[in-house]
């Protein structure tokens, strides 16, 4: 598998919590998505691509910020330079609140078929908090747009451990979101990244998370939850009915090629080695250096393989079908208990592992505990 990812960085507003890349702006200056469009063109004669992909990903920022020609040309441009498939999955990303329903329709035209919507909570309180910009009540209106316009594979984003949430609170959210029959829930924790507007209303006292325990319980119902409803966790923190896995992030956890288009995005693609490139994070000198027909690649890291085939294993252990003991042995010529005797040691003697022919995975405690199990293999 492969896939194309575009990154839009503009939000209408920054939330308290985001450290993504992404700048404030009421819509996607043309200036660049003419840039975007550029690069397209550039990589597509450079040559360094993949034989075929498999999914196209606008992500962001908001990147239903795009009006209904830009996403046209930005899929038209895609169409035209690289191999893409057929029945490929093409999503973005869609925040309530700043979609029409003209827009809607336009990007389904296009050849969107996925949409993630970003709702976080059902309890406008807690959206008020964390800064978002919309209220439940919008985010079912954009539901609602997005099913008149066609679109019947869409994924909803909910966090727990938000700011004075309690556990009622998070499930009432999930029950929320079954009721209206979503195919596949994000379900993150909320991490505090330093320097964003809730890291300092949290260090000065002004607003206190829910503690590790609380947070811990909140996951624990949560998944059940879930489940209980016929979501199946297919990742760590991902859930999907059956046949509505986000075909684009399987490929990031298989450690697949992928190329990155647009600020700040990253690359990995199989050249001569294993290679991660990553663009520029200015869009000021992203459009500058497209203006003037150059590439935007600000990183380019070529792995060894004992990088890569850590890499697999960080990567393949957040699934819970875990990495396809076939798949690594052909990659690297050798099974991965045996490139990794001592951590495997680690984890079978927690009880962490669930081992088959096919497949080393972690078992729910070990996906509880990841960090710490992904730890023995460093
Ligand atoms: S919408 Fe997403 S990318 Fe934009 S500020 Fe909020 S969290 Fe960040």
């Amino acid at each position: 598998m492969a896939g194309i990812y575009l990154h839009i960085p503009y939000c209408i507003k920054k939330c308290a919590y985001c450290d993504f890349t992404s700048f404030a702006c009421g819509g996607v200056p043309e200036a660049y998505a003419d840039a975007l469009i550029s690069e397209i063109g550039l990589v597509s004669r450079a040559g360094e691509y993949p034989a075929e992909f498999d999914t196209v990903f606008f992500g962001g920022g908001t990147p239903s910020l795009l009006s209904g020609d830009q996403m046209r040309r930005m899929l038209g441009a895609l169409n035209e330079s690289f191999p893409i498939r057929a029945d490929a999955e093409r999503s973005m990303e869609v925040n309530p609140g700043t979609s029409s329903r003209e827009n809607l329709f336009a990007y389904r035209e296009a050849g969107i078929n996925r949409l993630s919507i970003g709702l976080q909570s059902s309890h406008d309180a807690l959206l008020n908090v964390i800064g978002r910009i919309h209220s439940y009540a919008q985010f079912c209106e954009t539901l609602s747009l997005a099913r008149e316009a066609g679109f019947a594979n869409i994924n909803v984003d909910v966090m727990h451990g938000l700011p004075g949430q309690t556990q009622r609170q998070y499930l009432d959210t999930l029950r929320a979101v079954c009721d209206l029959g979503v195919q596949h829930v994000s379900a993150y924790a909320l991490t505090l990244e330093e320097h964003t507007l809730l890291w300092e209303q949290v260090e000065c006292g002004d607003l206190t998370l829910p503690d590790e325990d609380e947070t811990a319980d909140m996951q624990d119902a949560g998944f059940d939850y879930l489940e209980s409803r016929g979501y199946r966790r297919y990742e760590i923190s991902n859930f999907a009915r059956e046949g509505y896995e986000c075909r684009h992030n399987l490929n990031y956890w298989e450690n697949g090629e992928y190329l990155g288009l647009g600020v700040a995005a990253h690359s990995a693609l199989r050249l001569k080695n294993w290679t991660r490139m990553a663009n520029t994070g200015a869009p000021d000198e992203y459009i500058r250096l497209l203006s003037r027909g150059k590439r935007p690649v600000s990183e380019t890291i070529r792995l060894y393989p004992a990088d890569e085939m850590f890499e697999c294993v960080m990567l393949g252990l957040r699934l819970v079908r875990g990495v396809d003991r076939a798949a690594f042995q052909k990659r690297f010529g050798v099974d991965m208990a045996d490139a990794f005797p001592d951590a495997m040691e680690q984890l079978r003697r927690r009880g962490w592992t669930r081992e088959s022919e096919g497949a080393i995975a972690l078992n729910r405690a070990g996906l509880d505990l990841q960090n710490e199990a992904l730890g023995f293999f460093m």
